[in-house]
């Protein structure tokens, strides 16, 4: 039997405002427990939330991005139910009336294509606390910092058909509120957590089979291996003639497996209805237009923007976007050197394996982008050749300086003094008069390896700094003579 996945995804970014969605407490990252809990955020009787107009912004800048309709009036709504670390007994979230509705991301699968993936609604709601078992001889402690960051809900339709497919989804989604600037999109620190919700069906029957949602994955490899086990499970069931059950899944990375959290018939009722407490948001076109003046330039504008003015390949303007930071690093790079091409070479070759060497981002390079530039510069000017400015790149990273530091330190310069390099060919060919007879009585095809080697030698004898056009030029003429 041939089986096709259905995939839909349920993407929580935490949005990057200073404070909480309906109190003034702070949301940075990994404070002592409980330093960062107001009385509203521990739910005390008589405290009332106050919507935070900065969570309604962003979100209004993601509907936006994904051409999606931003509603006129979206409602709070409370999500009831019981858990430690929901000091309320309800989330406030949306249920009918989200902030952003029906919208659309591209993304470019590998074979170069490009799919639109659908996206279905994306609602504003504030996150939960966090319990912590650890350290407390068997007892669990609860930390409420993180109960009422804002979240950004975004739902896709179940257009995704594969764990790569959804790998790519999420990274553009990842990519675009970074680009935004709305989400750190720090997946280790759970900014930014996925629910996968997974399905297969016979090739060619239109309706769908029963799906089983993964909760919180909270990596791209990850969600790509949740997934693919989650689909094999499936098939295994289904072609042994079982059935799926509707439930809750968690995947657990060491096994690689996926475990039931609990079914259908025990998932809560949460009784949604509309917060008493929060006045529905009205949401004015006038500010819609201003904001969308405001948006930062897109990975998409980007990417075409990179073709047209540089003309990059689809690939490497593809790559140069795939993040903010990787595109400011590109263009500031360029703008030092002037030459696109040559700075889209070296950044997405030498700086990037220097960096994943390390494990760093591109945020995080030793070698700044100006630092580049200066480099590449050289080399084009023909002061150092493309191989030594490997020897520079490292030298850089390593805390030498800028280009033209270690090159004079080290003495890198490249020789293009005509008469220097001619009087070392000179004493290279003398050194290797038996190769020089053995070239001038060989065939075409035997000189052409011959003549590499003569290269060779010559470039060592200069330590690599001899300028290797001119080598090239004069060794072929002293060869035919
Ligand atoms: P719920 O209300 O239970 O959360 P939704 O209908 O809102 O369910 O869907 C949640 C997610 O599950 C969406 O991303 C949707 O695309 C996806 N989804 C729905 N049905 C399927 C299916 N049969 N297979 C895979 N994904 C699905
Ligand atoms: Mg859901």
């Amino acid at each position: 039997m041939q089986w096709e996945t259905v995939i839909g995804l349920e993407i929580h970014a935490q949005l990057a405002t200073k404070t909480k969605i309906f109190s003034g407490s702070d949301t940075t990252f990994g404070a002592e427990p409980n330093t960062q809990a107001s009385l509203i955020d521990l739910a005390m009787p008589g405290t009332l939330p106050v919507l935070n107009q900065e969570a309604v912004r962003m979100a209004c800048m993601f509907g936006l991005a994904v051409d999606a309709e931003i509603a006129e009036r979206n409602i709070f709504a409370r999500k009831n139910y019981f858990y430690p670390d929901l000091p309320k007994g309800y989330q406030t979230s949306q249920m009918d009336d989200p902030i952003v509705g029906k919208g659309h991301m591209d993304i470019t699968l590998d074979d170069g294509t490009v799919k639109r993936i659908g996206i279905t609604r994306a609602h504003l709601e504030e996150d939960a606390g966090k319990s912590l078992h650890e350290d407390f001889n068997g007892m669990t402690g609860i930390d409420l910092n993180r109960a009422g960051t804002p979240l950004l809900e975004i739902v896709s339709e179940p257009d995704i058909r594969s764990a790569k497919e959804a790998v790519a989804y999420v990274r553009a989604i990842h990519a675009l509120v970074r680009y935004l600037g709305i989400c750190d999109g720090n997946m280790a620190e759970g900014s930014l957590r996925c629910d996968c919700n997974v399905s297969i069906r016979p090739k060619g029957q239109t309706e769908f089979g029963t799906r089983t949602e993964i909760k919180n994955v909270n990596s791209f490899r990850f969600i790509e291996r949740a997934i693919n086990t989650e689909i094999q499970r499936q098939i295994e069931i289904l072609e042994d003639g079982g059935s799926i059950t509707q439930e809750t899944r968690l995947y657990d990375p060491a096994k690689n497996e996926t475990r039931s959290m609990r079914s259908k018939e025990e998932a809560n009722d949460y009784r949604y209805f509309p917060c008493p407490d929060l006045l529905p948001v009205v949401i004015e076109r006038d500010f819609l237009t201003e904001l969308k003046t405001q948006l930062p330039e897109l990975p998409q504008e980007k990417r075409q923007r990179f073709q047209a003015e540089f003309g990059l390949s689809e690939y490497d303007a593809h790559v140069l976007a795939a993040s903010r930071e990787m595109a400011d690093y590109f263009e500031q790079t360029q703008q030092v050197c002037g030459d696109a091409k040559l700075a889209a070479n070296w950044v997405m070759g030498e700086l990037s394996s220097l960096l994943n060497k390390d494990n760093l981002e591109i945020a995080e390079s030793p070698v700044s982008a100006a630092q580049l530039g200066g480099m590449l510069r050289r080399i084009l000017d023909n002061t150092i050749s493309g191989k030594i400015a490997k020897t520079v790149l490292e030298a850089m990273a390593a805390g030498e300086g800028d280009a033209d530091q270690v090159i004079e330190k080290r003495g890198l310069k490249q020789v293009t003094d005509s008469g220097a390099i001619d009087a070392l060919i000179d004493e290279m060919l003398a050194a290797n008069a038996d190769q020089v007879e053995q070239y001038r009585s060989a065939d075409e095809n035997r000189r052409g390896k011959m003549f590499g080697f003569f290269v060779g030698q010559a470039m060592r004898a200069s330590k690599g700094k001899a300028n290797p056009q001119q080598v090239n030029e004069l060794l072929k003429k002293k060869l035919e003579d």
